[in-house]
Order: structure tokens, then C-alpha cells, then sequence
């Protein structure tokens, strides 16, 4: 990735610096200048050269033009030399071929020895220079002699003309020395040398000035504006005299010369200047948008990194139990789904366990729900120390754990955790120096055979637990095939329940008990029954927990009490009289308010004395929601009706309820008496159990009774009350003639009645 920081580089710094783009420009702008003074030097010493070409074209044709004239002239002088007795008109008629194939000539004049000028062709225009000296000046003298004695040509220079304007004269000298006859001249104007010599051209373009010994002598021609640069001196060849040829162009001709080279390439120049300082411009925008860019990307990535932080937090708080810290129940199920789809690659088994704490309800309601949560913290902390890659441990809620273990490649594996798990309830918990004794029940589905996915395991693992609490506590249980069909009947069963109240298929069997100091029936214990249409007699472990489950046990509750009430103002006027009638109460019943009124109006109702009641109710229900059910059964007590706890000793260990409930009778639990007469241990319990409630004032009661032998133990102990199938089994209330009339005085070795 790029780092702002890399960008800060000396160059890119430098390439980024606002004043790039004009340095760049005015760069370009010095460039064009210089190129474009360079160029114009070029220009100008192409203008000069052009310059001297034509100056020196101009002094050619001015020496060539005068060799001409001197030469015709050197010829003529030489005929009269040779010719002495040459007369004037022959040397006119000669004079006058010469002047037609000359016509620059103004005049052709003989001078004689004396430098006068005796003889002048054409006379017209002419004639003032007849008689004229030409040697007017000593310095023109002097070099006439000279011309004479030597035989050399000699030129005037520019002079005014004896006939009018400027013009100059060639002398051609007739013989040399002694022999010297004077001088054939030629007289020249000026302005009409200048036009045989310069075309309109070079007219119109150039000013031409004749310097004659350093001094202007006649222009030959003018043209202006003259440029001021441009001036070129070029000396003429001439015998006898000192000539030089100015040449001045003026602006038309000089712009002429020019090209527009240096102005294209000046413009051209600053054009890619501020093309390139464009481009730098350009170049630089997007360098700073690219690095705030690449700046909001870093920026963005730093907060999609704290973002991923805050997600893998917030994901691993999604997934765990505050409470605990295990896996919850969400985690723990993508979890399972993810491990099956591993188990199927590797066809592998995997297990999925349930735990259920067992009476965890009671624990939590009298100690309290912190004492509970500390105390499910512990459960926890001793499960997770059997979480390995292979084991995920999970809370479910409530008192429920679950487990999942992966790569099972045997039941025995399983059996192996189930094992583990259950050791983990060994020793008690210790909470606040106290230890508390609390074990668990477990319910274990298996992937394939007892399901495909993890919602089917997870119910079928529920199944087995159920199942498993049924078998009693502290146990495990497999799923199996057949639970499914029991759970399936038992949903059946759950439906039908409602109308099997409206349509009153229950009915209330009675189970005596037999009093061990009379040797009386006194009482009889309602036991419900399901008259169910198609299944049968059933018996309440069928289907007083689904009533429970679905809320229906209080509508079951009021109809046994209905149909108690209904036998007991049956039995008012016969021989049953004084029968007590026992009901069983579920902890559920106790939560409906209405309750106690509900029962008083029924036995006010039917006129029944409220002490031929009385209510069992279990142990651990008597404890769940102290203080509410306290209020309920005071009230319950108030109005008559006899409270009996039933299955007592194994349920709660704390006996200290019994001194602040208003109880009259409790009743030893079954599996007390099962084997009273062979394990000493139960024996002793039996009879501490009926020593304690003889203490407190109770009536002991001691049920399950199923032989002779139970019979006369508890006889002997002083239990007041039995009941047992050994007495009775329970049965219709038609029924109970028989087992009324029989005497068990013999048994109990009493005096008959
Ligand atoms: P429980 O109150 O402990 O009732 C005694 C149970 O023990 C009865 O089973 C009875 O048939 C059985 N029993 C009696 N003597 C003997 C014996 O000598 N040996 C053996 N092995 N068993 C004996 P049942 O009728 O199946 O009732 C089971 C439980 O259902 C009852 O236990 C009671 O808790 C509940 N129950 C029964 N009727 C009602 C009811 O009307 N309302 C509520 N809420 N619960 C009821
Ligand atoms: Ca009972
Ligand atoms: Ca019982």
C-alpha cells in the first residue's frame, strides 16, 4: 500500500509547488525570446548579405559601364592621333556614330594641347563649353598633364556642368608625351548614368549615394522610408578617382528579406509553454487529488480496521453468555451446523448432550437468584474444563447446558463424555463457605442415526432428557427411535387434552389409607385417571406433565377437586361419612390466585366440612415461591382444609419450612419404605422421619406399603397412617366397598373394632 508519506518526495515536492506551472511558462518565454533574437540576427545577416550582393553587383556594372565608355573613348583618341590632318566635320560625323551606339554620352568634345575645348558633338545644348578651360583647377591641371604625359585616361569626378546639372567627363588623351594632340572627352550627366545603371527595381528599394573622396557626391537615387539598421559602402574600381556606392534599403525592401520564421517560432514557443505549463497544472491537480486519495484511503481503511475491531468484539459478545462466559445458544447452533457439515465429509458421528440441572428451580427460589447464578457460574466453570477442539460446551438458558462433541467414531465416546459430564456433580459447589449438592440430567442425540441437522439433534437430545428425568434424576439417556413415537403421542396427547376436560373423560380412582391404631380406612387418597377414548385407562405420569407444560393442570386441579367434593357430598349420608378425601396439588395449581376461594365455594357449595379435605402437595412445591405459597396455604388452613407434604425426605434437605408452615400431616415417600426391611439405613430414616413429625405435632404417613412385613414395621414405629398396594391399589370409587369392609385388625394384631 502507498503511505502518504512516500509521496513527500524532493522532486514530486517540487513538481507540486504552485509556482511550477509559471516558471515553466516564463521558461518558455526566455526560450522564445532568445530563439526568436537569434533567429532575427540570422534575418538580418541574411538582409546584409543581400545588401552587398547588390551594392557590389551595382559598383560591377558601374566599372564595367565606365571600362566600355573609356575604352570607345581610348579608341577614338587613338583614330585622331593617327589621322593628323583630321578635319572637324569628319571627326563630327565620327563623334556622332559614337554617340548613337553611346547614348549616356551628353556631349564628345575634343580639348587640345592648351586643355581648351575647341571642338563639342552635338553643338545643340552644347555650345556655352566652346572655348571653356577644362584644366580650371590647378589640381585639374595638374592631372590632365599628367594624363597627357603618361597616355592614361583620367576622370573628372562629379563636377557642374559648363552646359547645366551634374556630370562628369572622361578624357581620353590623343597620343602620349611630345606627340600629345589634346584630349577626346566624354561628358556624362548623372541622372542619366543612373538610369542606364539602376532598374525601377533598385530604384524603389534602395538609396544610392556616389562618395567621392569621402564626400557625398550625387545620389543616384532616393527611396523612403529608409531602415535604419541596414547601410552597406561598396568602392568602385575607377582610374583617376576615389569612388564609393552607398547603398540604404528602405523598410519595404527590408521586410521583404525577412521571413516570419522568428515570429512563428516566438509564438509557437510561448504556445507550448503555456501548453506545458497547462499540463504541469494539470499534472499537479490530479498528484494532489490522487494523494488526498490515497489519503481518505488510509484514512478508510484505518477505520474499516476499527470497524473489523469493534465487529470481532461485538461477534464474540453476540457469541457468548454474559452470565457464564460459554458459548450461547445461537453460537453454540452455527457452530453445530458447521461441525455436521464436517461430520458428513469425514463421516464421522457427532453427539450433542443436554443438561439439565436437577431441582436447580428450588435451589434458585430459597436461596435466591444470585446464590443460583454464582452457582450455575461454578456448573459452568467445571464444565468448560472438559471444552477442548473437539467439545463445545454452550449455556442454553434457565438450568440448561449443552454440548456438542465432534469426531465420534464410536458410542462408547460418547458414553466416555457422558461420564465426564456427570463427574463434574460429583463433589458439591462451594457457594459463600456453604456446599451445596446438586446433580444432573442428560440427554444425548447422535448425528446420523438420531438426526441429520441441528435443529432435529437438539430436539432429540431434549427428548432424551425428558425421558431421562422420567426414569428419575441423575441419569442419562440416549435418544432412540421409539422416544420419538412417545414424544409424538405425547404432543398427540397434549391436543386432545382440552377436550378430554370438556368432554369429562377424567375420573378420580381412590387409594385408602389404613389407620395402624384402629385398624380403620379413614381416608382415601383421589388419584386421576384418563378414561382416554381410543389409548385406554391412563395413569397420571402420562399426562399430568403435559397439563403442567401446557398450562392445563389448573382446570385438571378444579375438576378433581369438583369431583371430590361431588363423592364426599355423595358419601354424606352412608357408611362413608366420615371418609377424608386426600387431592394432589401441583406446584402450578398454587400460582392460580383463586385457588383457595375457588375451593371453599365448592365445599360450601356441596356442604361439606372443610377438615374431610385435605391437599398433598409434594415437597419441592411446598418450598418453590415460599412467601406466595405460605399466603395461599395459610389461607387454605383458615378455612378448614388439612396440608399434607408428600414424598417427603427427598426432596428438600431443609426441615426448618416445617416449623413455619401450617401442616398437619406429612407423608414418607415411597422409596423409603420399598426396602425398609432389609437396608438399615432407610430404617433409620423411616423412623426419624416419623419421630420428627410426631415431635412437631403431625400426622406421619407412610405410603408404598407392599408387604406384611413394611405393614408391621411401621406399626411398630408408631406411623399413624399406611397406604400401599399391599391395603389397596386404587380404585373406583364403586369399588371401595370391598377394601372398606375388610378388617385389618388381625394384622395388626388389634382388638377388632
Ligand atoms: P403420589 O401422590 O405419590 O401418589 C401415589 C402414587 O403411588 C400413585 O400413582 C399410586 O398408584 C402409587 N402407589 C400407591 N401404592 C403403591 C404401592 O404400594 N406400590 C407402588 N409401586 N405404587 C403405589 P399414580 O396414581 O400413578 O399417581 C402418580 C402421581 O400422580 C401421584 O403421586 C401424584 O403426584 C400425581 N397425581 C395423581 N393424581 C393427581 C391429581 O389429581 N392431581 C395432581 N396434581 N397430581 C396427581
Ligand atoms: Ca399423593
Ligand atoms: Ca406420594
Amino acid at each position: 500500500m502507498i503511505t502518504p508519506g512516500a509521496t513527500d518526495k524532493r522532486p514530486v515536492k517540487v513538481l507540486l509547488s504552485p509556482l511550477m506551472p509559471l516558471l515553466i511558462l516564463v521558461g518558455f518565454i526566455t526560450i522564445a525570446i532568445g530563439l526568436k533574437s537569434g533567429l532575427e540576427r540570422q534575418e538580418s545577416f541574411r538582409v546584409r548579405a543581400a545588401l552587398d550582393y547588390e551594392a557590389q553587383r551595382l559598383a560591377a556594372n558601374l566599372e564595367r559601364e565606365f571600362d566600355t565608355h573609356v575604352k570607345a573613348l581610348q579608341r577614338m583618341a587613338q583614330r585622331m592621333a593617327e589621322n593628323p590632318g583630321l578635319t572637324e566635320p569628319l571627326w563630327r560625323y565620327d563623334a556622332r556614330s559614337y554617340l548613337v551606339d553611346f547614348g549616356n554620352y551628353q556631349a564628345l568634345e575634343w580639348v587640345d594641347e592648351a586643355l581648351f575645348i575647341r571642338w563639342v558633338e552635338p553643338l545643340d545644348g552644347n555650345a556655352d563649353a566652346l572655348g571653356f578651360n577644362v584644366g580650371f583647377t590647378p589640381a585639374r591641371r595638374a592631372a590632365l598633364l599628367d594624363a597627357a604625359a603618361n597616355g592614361t585616361v583620367d576622370i573628372s569626378g562629379v563636377i557642374e556642368l559648363q552646359q547645366g546639372g551634374s556630370g562628369m567627363v572622361l578624357y581620353a588623351p590623343v597620343a602620349s608625351g611630345r606627340q600629345n594632340r589634346g584630349f577626346i572627352a566624354g561628358v556624362f550627366r548623372m541622372d542619366t548614368l543612373a538610369s542606364t545603371l539602376l532598374t525601377p527595381r533598385v530604384r524603389q528599394h534602395f538609396d544610392i549615394d556616389i562618395v567621392e573622396n569621402g564626400r557625398l557626391a550625387y545620389q543616384l537615387s532616393q527611396a523612403h522610408p529608409l531602415h535604419p539598421d541596414f547601410t552597406h559602402t561598396e568602392t568602385v574600381e575607377l582610374p583617376a578617382v576615389d569612388w564609393a556606392l552607398t547603398l540604404k534599403p528602405n523598410t519595404a525592401w527590408v521586410e521583404t528579406q525577412y521571413s516570419n520564421w522568428p515570429g512563428y517560432t516566438y509564438i509557437t514557443m510561448i504556445l507550448m509553454g503555456a501548453l506545458a505549463s497547462a499540463l504541469i497544472w494539470l499534472a499537479q491537480t490530479v498528484l494532489q487529488r490522487n494523494r488526498a486519495l490515497s489519503n481518505a484511503r488510509a484514512r478508510l481503511s484505518q477505520e474499516t480496521r476499527q470497524r473489523e475491531g469493534v465487529q470481532q468484539t461485538l461477534a464474540r459478545l453476540e457469541s457468548t453468555d454474559a452470565l457464564t462466559g460459554l458459548a450461547n445458544r445461537r453460537f453454540f447452533m452455527a457452530d453445530v451446523a458447521h461441525a455436521l457439515t464436517i461430520a458428513a465429509r469425514l463421516e464421522h458421528q457427532l453427539a450433542l448432550v443436554m443438561i439439565d440441572l436437577d431441582r436447580f428451580q428450588t435451589l434458585n427460589d430459597t436461596l435466591g437468584h444470585q446464590l443460583g447464578d454464582e452457582l450455575l457460574v461454578k456448573v459452568a466453570q467445571r464444565l468448560d474444563t472438559l471444552s477442548d477442539e473437539r467439545v463445545l460446551i454452550a449455556y442454553s438458558g434457565g438450568d440448561e447446558f449443552m454440548v456438542c462433541q465432534q469426531h465420534v467414531t464410536s458410542l462408547d465416546d460418547v458414553i466416555w463424555l457422558l461420564g465426564q459430564l456427570q463427574r463434574c456433580f460429583r463433589d458439591p459447589f462451594l457457594l459463600h463457605g456453604e456446599r451445596y449438592s446438586i446433580t444432573a440430567t442428560l440427554g444425548a442425540a447422535v448425528y446420523p442415526h438420531s438426526g441429520l441437522d441441528a435443529d432435529l439433534l437438539l430436539r432429540n437430545a431434549d427428548i432424551a432428557l425428558y425421558r431421562a428425568k422420567n426414569n428419575g434424576r441423575n441419569t442419562y439417556q440416549f435418544y432412540t427411535e421409539g422416544m420419538q413415537e412417545r414424544e409424538l403421542q405425547r404432543l398427540a396427547l397434549q391436543k386432545e387434552f382440552a377436550d378430554a376436560l370438556v368432554r369429562e373423560e377424567f375420573v378420580l380412582f381412590f387409594q385408602p389409607q389404613l389407620d395402624l391404631r384402629t385398624g380403620t380406612i379413614s381416608s382415601v387418597e383421589a388419584l386421576v385417571r384418563w378414561q382416554h377414548p381410543k389409548r385406554g385407562l391412563l395413569v397420571p405420569d402420562e399426562f399430568i406433565s403435559l397439563a403442567v407444560e401446557s398450562g392445563q393442570i389448573t382446570a385438571l386441579g378444579r375438576w378433581v377437586i369438583k369431583a371430590a367434593c361431588q363423592q364426599l357430598a355423595h358419601w354424606r349420608t352412608g357408611p362413608y361419612r366420615d371418609l377424608i378425601i386426600a387431592v394432589n396439588l401441583s406446584g402450578r395449581e398454587l400460582d392460580d390466585h383463586e385457588l383457595v376461594d375457588y375451593i371453599q365455594h365448592t365445599l360450601t357449595h356441596h356442604r361439606i366440612d372443610a377438615n374431610r379435605l385435605e391437599v398433598e402437595l409434594t415437597e419441592e412445591h411446598f418450598i418453590r415461591n415460599i412467601e406466595r405459597n405460605k399466603n395461599q396455604l395459610t389461607r387454605l388452613r383458615d378455612i378448614g382444609v388439612k396440608l399434607a407434604i408428600d414424598d417427603f425426605g427427598v426432596g428438600y434437605s431443609s426441615l426448618g419450612y416445617l416449623r413455619d408452615f401450617p401442616v398437619d400431616l406429612i407423608k414418607i415417600d415411597r422409596s423409603f419404605i420399598t426396602n425398609v426391611t432389609q437396608q438399615h439405613d432407610d430404617a433409620i430414616i423411616t423412623r426419624a422421619v416419623i419421630n420428627l413429625g410426631h415431635n412437631l405435632g403431625l400426622k406421619v404417613v407412610a405410603e408404598g406399603i407392599e408387604t406384611i412385613e413394611q405393614l408391621q414395621f411401621l406399626q411398630q414405629h408408631h406411623c399413624d397412617c399406611a397406604q400401599g398396594y399391599f391395603i389397596s391399589r386404587p380404585i373406583p370409587a364403586h369399588a371401595l366397598d370391598t377394601a372398606l369392609q375388610q378388617s385389618y385388625a388381625d394384622l395388626l394384631h388389634l382388638e377388632p373394632v
